[in-house]
Parts: C-alpha cells; sequence; structure tokens
C-alpha cells in the first residue's frame, strides 16, 4: 500500500505540472482556473483509461465489482468530469423520514429508496446516542440545480466566482438522489465548515459508514476531489464500498485510481 501510496502522489505531480502547462495554453470557456478546478485527474477522465466494471485491486478486503459509470449503480461517479445527463431523474426517489431543517423543500426531501431507509437508520442510530440531526438537501433535479448557478451568477458576476460555490447543472451530485446535506441545531440548522466542530459530526464520521454513507468532500482532500471540505454532504455509496473508504482514508478518487 505504501509503494502505491508513494506511485500515487508522484503521479499527482506529473499530472499537477501537465495541467498547468495545459491551462497556460489552451482556455476553454467555462473552464477557467477556480477552487472547484484544481482536480488533479482533470484531463485524464478515469472514463477514458478503465472499463466500465473493473475488478478492484487493493490490497485490503474486496468483493465484487464497482460500477462506477452507470447512473442508476449507488456507485455511479459524478464530478467535473463524469456528468450527469440533463433529463437524468431517478425513478425511485421516496421521501426521506427524518427532520428536516424549517426551510427545506419538498424536492429536497427525496432521497433514492435504498439510500433513504439507510439516512433513517443513521438518524436513528445518532438520536440514541443524543445527538439529532436534520436534512438539508437532498434530491435536486437538472433544473434546480441550473437556477442555483445561475441565480450565483448573476450575484458574484461571473461563472468562475458562481462555480466556486456551486456546482454547474449536471455535476453536482445531489442530481444522483444518494446525497443529503445535514446539519444540527448546534450550527443554527446551516451548512458551515464549522459543523465539524460539532459532537454529531465527530460522531457522523465515525459511524456513516456502517449505514453506507461517506464524507464525500473530506478536509485535506480539497485537491483530489476539486471541491472544499463539506463536512454536512453524506453521499450514499453502499455498504461494502463506504467501508473500504473509511477504513483506508480513500476518496472516492483516490479509490478508483488506486484501483486501475
Ligand atoms: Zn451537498
Amino acid at each position: 500500500m505504501q509503494i502505491k501510496f508513494l506511485t500515487f502522489i508522484l503521479a499527482l505531480l506529473l499530472i499537477v505540472g501537465g495541467c498547468s502547462n495545459a491551462v497556460g495554453s489552451q482556455t476553454v470557456p467555462g473552464s477557467e482556473t477556480n477552487s472547484q478546478d484544481n482536480n488533479p485527474l482533470q484531463g485524464i477522465p478515469i472514463s477514458a483509461v478503465e472499463p466500465d466494471i473493473f475488478t478492484l485491486q487493493l490490497g485490503v478486503a474486496v468483493q465484487g465489482t464497482v460500477d462506477y459509470h452507470d447512473i442508476n449503480s449507488m456507485a455511479v461517479l459524478v464530478n467535473k468530469q463524469n456528468k450527469l445527463p440533463a433529463d437524468y431523474v431517478p425513478t425511485d426517489l421516496v421521501e426521506t423520514n427524518i427532520p428536516f431543517a424549517s426551510y427545506v423543500g419538498s424536492e429536497q426531501k427525496l432521497l433514492r429508496q435504498e439510500a433513504a431507509e439507510n439516512l433513517e437508520a443513521l438518524f436513528a442510530e445518532a438520536e440514541k446516542n443524543g445527538l439529532i440531526l436534520y436534512g438539508v438537501s437532498g434530491y435536486r433535479s437538472y433544473q434546480t440545480q441550473k437556477a442555483i448557478f445561475n441565480n450565483n451568477v448573476r450575484k458574484y458576476g461571473d461563472e468562475t466566482k458562481a462555480n466556486k460555490i456551486s456546482a454547474r447543472p449536471g455535476e453536482s451530485e445531489h442530481q444522483t438522489g444518494l446525497v443529503m446535506d445535514v446539519t444540527s441545531q448546534s450550527v443554527a440548522y446551516s451548512l458551515v465548515t464549522y459543523f465539524a466542530d460539532t459532537a454529531e459530526y465527530s460522531w457522523l464520521k465515525d459511524n456513516a459508514h456502517h449505514y453506507g454513507f461517506i464524507i464525500r468532500y473530506p478536509q485535506g482532500k480539497e485537491i483530489i476531489t476539486g471541491y472544499i471540505f463539506e463536512p454536512w454532504h453524506l453521499r450514499y455509496v453502499g455498504k461494502d464500498l463506504a467501508k473500504i473508504l473509511y477504513e483506508n482514508n480513500l476518496t472516492y478518487e483516490e479509490y478508483l485510481f488506486f484501483a486501475i
């Protein structure tokens, strides 16, 4: 694993160097450098170098395969290089039976059924530990994400600034119906980085994987994921995959890189 890790770091350095040149030599409209574009995997779309379904080769107990290209898979990979179609709507969305912050609209209470059931179990277990969690934002349609992004473009003046705080439509994991942003009373039901300082987050980060969820954008992995630390953003990937990612301290992008 150590050798693989060193290989990974070396690869990252090469890729980062390569990206710098590419950015300097050509400008693609709408892809200006910003915090979410600093993804070292940019330029080598995983889809271009991996088979659709592959056998995992980590030095850890791994069973089966991960079909990250299937938009209906619990393991679907969504990021700047792997976008969802505009017309993609999960067919099994259900209202999640958890407490929500009072300002949450009906669409964002939806999750795909398997994710909803596991999130309900996760929230129930948290409550047994004296921790009350609240949902804020689950499913988001392509059109909703487009409206959010366009609103931020108007608010901040251009797409680069807007993209620092919101994903472009098709690039948001929320469209999968496998994500719920969560919060607590102790942070006034908001989505803020200092949610990481709460007892709720402290419990979540070590227990979410038992229910198939991961902290998708962890602290210190911003250059890998392309997103700032979001302690509130829980992504359902299924219990087997969540356990591997948690136990190996890997983001989903790192995991796929190792698995090649
Ligand atoms: Zn989120």
